[in-house]
């Protein structure tokens, strides 16, 4: 059993409890695949996003070319090795369309007070763990600050608008404890994830935000239930054994280092 602080990152809490076999392979034993499009499509429109959103919290004028020129560099000069599989040229024109569509109809439907916020180590002495990572933005509304996290994907918004939230509580309730952490501030209102869906057509992408209320009760747990703070540093510490997940959507030779030896892919 582990007895030195386990760093969980944020982005990849939600990854633990999927199949904890395959997280410890890349985040405790170092084994990397390269990552896919999807992901570095994810990557640049968050960059994109990002430099405009940033311009709009410094007070300054945005610049939607510059938008989605970074957000275009960005997949042309991944800062990861990937694997694109083909999709690298239409993901230059998705990051492109989107982001543009993200400037002009989205970014100002909120009030951002911090964009990309980042805490070094949030140490949890008591569950033996150190949190790390970034919250995308932290936004103030009628409810108090909040943070908003931006996903991407093919079925992230569905063609009612709806946003799928299902199954994110846990990884925003970490970005609400990292951005109380990085900017001092009360995180009171709803989480929020703010859904890109990824059409290949502009005018088939659909943009629309979705509510998380009570993020990080699924992390401290209640009277009744463990939080899921306490069952990851059990598993990170060896104090639960891992398992492995082959009904993961990850469980996948593009996706996990494991793949060609594992013991739970029967
Ligand atoms: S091969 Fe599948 S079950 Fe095995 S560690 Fe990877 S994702 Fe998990």
């Amino acid at each position: 059993m582990s007895t030195s602080p386990v760093i969980i990152r944020a982005s990849s809490f939600g990854s633990l409890f999927d199949c904890p076999a395959r997280w410890i392979a890349i985040n405790l034993e170092g084994r990397q695949v390269p990552q896919n499009g999807k992901a570095a499509l994810g990557t640049a429109l968050h960059t994109g996003t990002a430099v405009f959103d940033g311009e709009r919290a410094k007070g300054q004028v945005p610049s939607v070319s510059a938008a989605t020129d970074a957000a275009v560099e960005a997949v042309r000069r991944p800062s990861d090795e990937t694997d694109w599989d083909g999709e690298q040229v239409n993901a230059e024109k998705i990051a492109a369309s989107l982001t543009e569509k993200y400037c002009r109809e989205e970014s100002d439907n909120h009030f951002f007070v911090a964009v990309e916020v980042n805490v070094e180590a949030l140490h949890l002495t008591d569950l033996n763990i150190t949190l790390t990572g970034t919250a995308d933005r932290v936004a103030f509304d009628e409810m108090g600050y909040g943070v908003c996290d931006i996903k991407s994907g093919k079925q992230i918004v569905g063609t009612d608008g709806t946003v799928r939230t299902a199954g994110h509580a846990a990884q925003l309730g970490v970005y609400e404890l990292v951005a109380e952490a990085a900017t001092g501030l009360e995180i009171r209102s709803p989480a929020k994830i703010i859904g890109l869906q990824t059409n290949l057509t502009p005018e088939k992408q659909r943009i629309g935000v979705g509510e998380i209320t009570g993020a990080r009760e699924v992390l401290l747990g209640d009277a009744d239930n463990t939080g899921l703070l306490t069952t990851a540093a059990s598993l990170v510490h060896g104090a639960i054994p891992p398992w492995g997940n082959p009904k993961s959507m990850m469980c996948h030779v593009r996706y996990c280092p494991n793949f060609q030896t594992c013991f739970w892919r029967k």
